[in-house]
């Protein structure tokens, strides 16, 4: 394999599938799957990620923001594309680009219908969230009615679908909390169709949604971080290969002597004689300050070397004192054996956020 000259993040498309069939198999045959890629599909690239879920037959994408939309249609994605957060102040590209708004309040309800009759569109495809209890967005379990009310007689606008997030899916100690957020899900539903006369599309679930709780699939569930390698837990880990591999390589060696300090504000002091090596990879690349100081580590040569002083803008240093390594030797920040969820671990944060992290400057090399 290609060994890290430089620092890379490489992503390897065989285990994508491997998990995008694992979380397929978790299914009954018509219950849609949609590819969550916001956020860069967390990180990874997310036109590439999204071409490649297409052609193995995802069914709907999700990005949060409207402008992540765009660039999704640019790269020659076709299936529909649901905007999870979209602002109104662009609501005239949302529909340039044929994307699908959720719609969670009723002033961006509103919005949304004005802004699609002003381009005497009809029947435009909208999805209505619901909140069941993470209290974040979405339309309240009395709101069925007034929604109907709102969307009246208007032809602008057709709910394709109606959808609640779950709060705490990944943890089993909220069981009952979870079933009662799909209970509420499902009373909301009912009352849709009372009202509105038809049944748009359901959907619930997240990847430990997925995983967890197989009475929640409805009509689609909706999954990013399982796609991308991660179970949310020891023994859905077993079940997933993370797709992508953070690697850079040694600049520089030094022995450092007792006494002396290292990097920024001299906040490692050595004890004793070290080995250290400078790499290229800093916070601007996605390894914040809280990896530093003997939190975070790397693995070269299969053993692992802490990140010792502050993280710099573009470097770090880590301690290879007993490790026999050279300058230009491949170092490993994450992979599939040592995770971005052990390394986020080290820093009391999770996969989500290291890897969604990982700057636009890291060169993504896409292995197939
Ligand atoms: C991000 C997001 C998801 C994906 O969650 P995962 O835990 O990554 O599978 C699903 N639904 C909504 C509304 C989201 O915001």
């Amino acid at each position: 394999m290609h060994k890290a000259a430089e620092t890379v993040l490489e992503i390897d498309l065989s285990k994508l599938k491997q998990n995008y069939k694992h979380l397929k198999s978790k299914l009954d045959k018509n219950t849609m799957f949609l590819a969550v890629v916001k956020a860069f599909a967390y990180g990874n690239d997310a036109d590439e990620m999204a071409l490649y879920l297409e052609r193995l037959g995802v069914d709907y994408f999700a990005v949060a923001y409207i402008n992540e939309g765009v660039a999704l249609r640019n790269a020659g994605v076709t299936k529909p594309i649901l905007v999870l957060h979209p602002q109104a102040v662009n609501f005239d590209i949302l529909i340039k680009y044929n994307l699908e708004p959720s719609l969670y309040n009723l002033k961006i309800l509103k919005e949304f219908i004005l802004a699609v009759s002003k381009k005497n569109k009809i029947n435009y495809p909208v999805h209505l969230k619901f909140n069941t209890g993470l209290n974040r967005l979405g339309f309240w379990q009395g709101d069925v009615e007034m929604v109907n009310n709102t969307i009246g007689e208007t032809k602008s606008i057709y709910v394709k679908s109606i959808f609640s997030h779950l709060a705490a899916s990944e943890d089993l100690n909220e069981k009952e909390f979870t079933k009662n957020q799909i209970e509420t899900f499902k009373t909301i539903a009912d009352n849709f169709q009372k009202v509105f006369k038809y049944k748009p599309l359901l959907h619930m679930c997240n990847t430990s949604g997925i995983l967890n709780y197989p009475e929640a699939h409805f009509d689609m569930v909706r999954s990013g971080i399982g796609l991308y390698g991660f179970g949310n837990s020891e023994v859905e880990n077993q079940n997933f290969k993370p797709i992508a591999a953070l690697k850079t390589c040694i600049s520089q060696i030094h022995k450092i002597n007792k006494g002396e300090t290292v990097g920024y504000n001299r906040a490692f002091k050595s004890e004793s004689v070290l080995k250290t090596a400078t790499l290229p990879i800093g916070h601007a690349d996605g390894i914040g300050r809280i990896y530093g100081n003997g939190k975070g580590f790397v693995t070269i040569n299969n053993q692992k070397a802490p990140i010792i002083g502050n993280v710099c803008m573009d470097m770090i240093m880590v301690d290879v004192t007993n490790i026999q390594c050279f300058e230009g030797d491949e170092v490993i920040v994450f992979d599939a054996n040592s995770t971005a969820e052990t390394l986020a671990q080290t820093a009391n944060t999770i996969s989500y956020e290291l890897i969604t992290s990982i700057s636009q400057r890291v060169k993504r090399i896409i292995l197939s």
